[in-house]
């Protein structure tokens, strides 16, 4: 919906520190919120509790903090919010799946775990897709009594349309499409009533109103199920630009072994902040001309999404260029 009023999230998961390549769309959603006087909102992504903490939900904040990216809203009162929490909305990713269960779009899946491994077992033998071909998908209404008169521990499945196409045009990719065929119905809600990582975004995304998803590459093969989850929640798709990864100089995927890679590290080498936000801004952005500095004001006025690079960016810290006010 092009005229909805603009707002974006930065949904990072709690499970270390911020890295550049978080903290750089971190950046992207806040000078294209700023530019376009809409909103940026802070979601942690806390689904995973094994693996995230409340140290590292800190350290990011702090590190945003540093940034200077401020966030415009949350549960809580005056100014004061905190970020919201994917931990602290369970309910409401639960009234949703109940909601798609209703109407059909999302079943109950009685399979065990052994049942289905069989079945990717037959389907690896017979050389088919790994899709979910359980009876339960087409089950009567009486089967699934039955079963649950058992106790019979269920998830629920996402329902797939089986043939046809999905489309989205991309704001920095262009157009991506995917074919239904081999994706399959997919679980949206373990046995153990936890709704998974992509049924909770998609609820948060849409319930949230953001109107522009800006996130990294890697997060693509989510857009497929989470562009089918919007469809049949009924609420109106949000826009995409996938944002290409950060490159180490060698061009490989860039690591620890590539030295600093954690906004932390570079704060306590002494850099500034605003040369971190300059050095951020132009992985993968540039406003045409040879300038390479910027403050974060000049940043958000020339900030387009439509000048990001496709490809992978660079990161080479020894560019970073303002060390203890020194140029
Ligand atoms: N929580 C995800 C991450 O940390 C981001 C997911 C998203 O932006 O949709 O990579």
């Amino acid at each position: 919906d092009a005229n909805a009023p603009v707002r974006v999230r930065f949904a990072p998961s709690p499970t270390g520190n911020l890295h550049v390549g978080g903290a750089r769309t971190a950046l992207f959603n806040y000078l294209f919120a700023r530019s376009k006087r809409g909103k940026f909102v802070l979601r942690i992504e806390d689904t995973d509790l094994e693996r995230s903490t409340r140290e590292s939900e800190e350290a990011v904040l702090r590190d945003l903090a540093w940034l200077g990216l401020d966030w415009d809203e949350g549960p809580g009162i005056g100014g004061d919010y905190g970020p919201y929490r994917q931990s602290e909305r369970n309910s409401m990713y639960k009234q949703y799946a109940e909601k798609l269960l209703e109407s059909g779009q999302v079943y109950r899946c009685f399979c065990s775990s052994e049942e289905l491994e069989k079945m990717k077992e037959i389907a690896e033998l017979k050389k088919l897709p790994p899709v979910y071909s359980g009876k339960w998908a087409t089950a009567t209404d009486e089967e699934v009594q039955e079963e649950l008169a058992k106790g019979t521990p269920y998830t629920y499945r996402f329902r797939v349309p089986q043939e046809g196409s999905l489309k989205i045009n991309d704001l920095i990719r262009g157009e991506v499409s995917w074919k239904l065929d081999t994706l399959g119905d997919f679980v949206i809600m373990r046995s153990n009533g936890q709704p998974v990582y992509n049924f909770c975004v998609t609820v948060d995304d849409a319930t949230m109103a953001i109107s522009h998803v800006i996130r990294a590459e890697e997060h693509l093969p989510n857009t497929l199920r989470q562009a089918l989850i919007y469809k049949a929640l009924g609420f109106p798709m949000p826009s995409f630009a996938h944002v290409s990864l950060i490159l180490a100089p060698d061009r490989s995927k860039l690591s620890k072994r590539h030295g600093a890679t954690s906004v932390g590290q570079f704060r306590d080498m002494g850099y500034l902040p605003q040369a971190m936000v300059n050095y951020l801004a132009l992985l993968g952005w540039g406003d045409g001309t040879e300038n390479e500095f910027f403050t974060i004001d000049q940043l958000v006025e020339k900030f387009s999404i439509g000048r990001v690079n496709k490809s992978g960016a660079v990161f080479d810290s020894t560019k970073l260029r303002w060390m203890n006010g020194q140029h």
